[in-house]
């Protein structure tokens, strides 16, 4: 928890900070306290609908208990944000297919390079076995990444000099299988959702990759750089209407203000976060935790 209470420093400090203030003045609930409120979390990127949900939940929620003081508030906005993101706590079960094949996308820069890392190191640890697929077959540099990772970390590392995106990932899969590998970590080259044919590119390495298997992918994991802010809503819009994405990691919490976008995502798609990243280092990810989460924002 101390942890993520680092990672969360920034977004603490400027959505948890800022609202504790507003709640500690020792006034009274009225007008303008709403109104501040309302900027705060728009500050904080909570959304225009994320945050009107909040406040109208507030509202009820004074009506119907009475309250009057400030301070009152804060318990209630804690509870009514987690009641807003816990529907997005949805641990990944990778004990429905094996190998289980995680097919890895987003925007370049996000941090999918570098969450594949991490998810290696957490599977490894309950006693997984993990391979990687370098399907980023546009930047030599990614491949090169992963690879110089997969040999100090003892995991095989699936890659071909040139070639597609579809076909390293179609032969990583048979050859997880070929051995008894329980996960596969399928990265993808990083595109934008305004560049058409990358998209369009990304949908045929995923119909190769279910000719595998019918349910495979087994899990679409969108990597969201938390840093953007209401553009990661659309990010996930985009990447959802092409491929069905089927979970999301949100990267770089511990470097942004930028922590209310994930009630931003939870009102306009809400899928499940599978993990949060909270810095660079290999242990910086978690599972997500609504509780958890909306806790280490306020303590
Ligand atoms: P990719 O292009 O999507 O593969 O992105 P990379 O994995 O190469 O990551 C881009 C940069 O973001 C790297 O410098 C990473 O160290 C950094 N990064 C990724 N995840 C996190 C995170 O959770 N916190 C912080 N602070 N940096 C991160």
């Amino acid at each position: 928890a101390q942890r993520l209470k680092q990672g969360l420093s920034r977004t603490r400090e400027q959505l948890g900070k800022q609202l504790t203030g507003l709640f500690s003045l020792g006034g009274k609930i009225d007008e303008d306290l709403f109104e501040e409120l309302e900027t705060i979390l728009l500050t904080a990127d909570v959304g225009i609908e994320a945050t009107q949900t909040l406040l109208d939940q507030l509202r009820s929620r004074v009506k119907k208990d009475k309250l009057t003081e400030a301070a009152q508030l804060q318990g209630a906005l804690q509870d009514a944000l987690i009641t807003l993101l816990q529907p997005l706590e949805s641990e990944l079960d990778i004990s429905t297919h094996n190998p289980f094949v995680i097919m890895m996308v987003g925007v370049n820069g996000a941090g999918k390079t570098t969450t594949i890392g991490k998810l290696a190191k957490f599977y490894q640890a309950q006693g997984k076995s993990v391979l990687l697929a370098a399907g980023d077959t546009f930047r030599a540099a990614a491949r090169e990444q992963l690879m110089v990772w997969g040999e100090r970390n003892n995991v095989t590392v699936i890659a071909q000099d040139g070639g597609d995106s579809a076909a390293v990932i179609f032969d990583a899969i048979a050859a997880a299988r070929a051995r008894g590998i329980d996960i596969v970590l399928a990265d993808t080259a990083g595109r934008l959702p305004t560049q058409a044919h990358l998209m369009e590119e990304i949908r045929k390495v995923k119909r190769v990759i279910q000719k595998t298997d019918p349910a495979a992918p087994h899990e679409v994991l969108l990597v969201l750089d938390a840093n953007t802010g209401q553009n990661a809503v659309t990010q996930v819009k985009t990447f959802d209407d092409v491929l069905g994405v089927t979970g999301l990691v949100l990267t770089k919490l511990d470097g942004t203000a930028k922590g209310g976008v994930i009630a931003a995502i939870a009102k306009s798609r809400p899928h499940p976060i599978r993990f949060i990243g909270v810095g660079e280092s290999l242990d910086d990810l978690r599972p997500f935790v609504a509780s958890e989460f909306v806790h280490a924002l306020f303590e």
